[in-house]
């Protein structure tokens, strides 16, 4: 049986007065699809920025592969394999869709975007290999005969779907999706579940934040479910499914 990759510990997160996470447990097993839902401010976004060192918690300790990463800042965790998309894609309109995923690559390891951007010293070998690497991802996500085109230009589901490319250029192990399908049609909604499945196929670990249940409910291997910052419950989409108090808080007549 898989070890797990993830490991949240009475993680708690303060926010002045106002408890955004109040001693949250959870864990998210190697190579599975593990959602987190709950109501507007339930504190989704916040525990997302918690894992990936965006913010430090107040009390608790996050573990990746065993590692201690609590304190750990952004880059040196994305190095040993945590990749993110953004609620809000964070693109330069001005580059084209290729260079906007050879950015992403370039910042493994480094301290910042703009040191990302001074990889013209590399040598061209390596350039190569890594222009390659990128055409690569923007083929799979579907996105290859957009790639010189200004990322300024794309629509909606598209910029979601460059948000994907650049966070698997950079060979996640553990691929975290905040609301990755948030404003996409029926059709783009399928197109990123199909994506995602094939993502965790070649043992990718995933951990998204989403409202559409039946992508939810159809996507994940577990879900926690959270309200107020506190763990409603936690279990398979069926034992959420069913479960009163999830019901009650969340998915209402929903389900
Ligand atoms: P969700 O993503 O589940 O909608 P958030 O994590 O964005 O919820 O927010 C959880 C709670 O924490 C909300 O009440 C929100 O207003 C508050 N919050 C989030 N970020 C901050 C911040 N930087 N400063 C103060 N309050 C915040
Ligand atoms: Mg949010």
């Amino acid at each position: 049986m898989a070890g797990f990759l993830l490991s949240v510990d009475e993680v708690s997160k303060r926010f002045g007065g106002l408890s955004a996470i109040s001693k949250l447990s959870f864990r998210v097993r190697e190579g599975s699809i593990k959602a987190l839902i709950g109501p507007n401010g339930a504190g989704k976004s916040t525990l997302f920025n918690l894992i990936t060192g965006i913010d430090s918690p107040s009390a608790g300790q996050i573990r990746f592969d065993g590692l201690d990463v609590t304190d750990m800042v952004p880059n040196r965790r994305a190095a040993l394999g945590m990749g993110r998309t953004f609620q809000t894609p964070q693109i330069f309109g001005e580059m084209s869709v290729l260079e906007n995923v050879q950015v992403g690559y370039h910042l493994r390891g480094k301290a910042s975007w703009f040191d990302a951007l001074l990889f013209t010293r590399r040598s061209r070998r390596e350039e190569l290999h890594t222009r390659d690497l990128c055409a690569a991802v923007l083929e799979k996500v579907g996105l290859s005969a957009k790639s010189h085109e200004p990322a300024g230009g794309l629509a909606c589901g598209e910029l979601k779907l460059l948000e994907m490319a650049r966070a698997l250029a950079m060979g996640p192990r553990l691929l975290l999706l905040d609301e990755f399908a948030a404003g996409l049609t029926r059709a783009e909604t399928e197109h990123m579940m199909a994506l995602v499945q094939s993502v965790r196929a070649e043992g990718v670990t995933v951990l998204l934040v989403e409202h559409d249940m039946h992508l939810v409910m159809n996507l994940s291997d577990e879900i926690v479910v959270l309200n107020f910052g506190e763990k409603v419950a936690e279990g398979t989409p069926e034992e959420i499914r069913r479960n009163e108090r999830v019901i009650e808080v969340y998915l209402g007549a929903e389900v």
